[in-house]
């Protein structure tokens, strides 16, 4: 790519990439390092390792070398004792008039063959409310 840029005069850049080439930073690069990270600090809890080029990202990552969300936030958020719930969708956020939010939702079992609408609708209230649809909100 590189090459083909300059023969047409133009430039080529390497984005930055969230992904771990080194065991940490400052580091030198290598493929297949253990990354200082501990096991207990991602909530997979298994060990991640540094890039190893295999270019599998596009069905995600099985070494962790991908600094992707559940390596992040969620880790991040689970350490400080959030509650994290899967399988579960919102169906409705309300404003209270005492302030905050209630957030209604159905939980969304893995057997259950029975449509939403049969769903018990499900609520939880809270003094402030981040909505961030799969993005890190810090
Ligand atoms: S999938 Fe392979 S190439 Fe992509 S970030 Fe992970 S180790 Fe690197």
């Amino acid at each position: 790519m590189r090459e083909a840029a300059e023969r047409l005069g133009l430039t080529a850049e390497r984005p930055p990439l969230a992904i771990s080439f080194a065991p940490e930073p400052g580091a030198a690069p290598g493929p297949g390092l253990p990354l200082a990270d501990a096991e207990e600090d991602n909530l997979h809890g298994v060990g991640r390792r540094t890039c190893r080029l295999c270019g599998e990202c596009d069905l995600g990552c099985n070494d962790g070398a991908k600094n992707s969300l559940d390596h992040t936030c969620l880790s991040a958020a689970r350490r400080h004792g959030a509650d994290r719930r899967t399988g579960h969708e919102v169906r409705a956020v309300r404003a209270l008039a005492r302030g905050g939010y209630a957030v209604d939702y159905v939980r969304h079992e893995p057997d259950e063959e029975e449509g939403l609408e049969s769903r018990t609708l499900h609520s939880i209230s809270c003094d402030r409310l981040v909505l961030a649809a799969g993005t890190c909100p810090v």
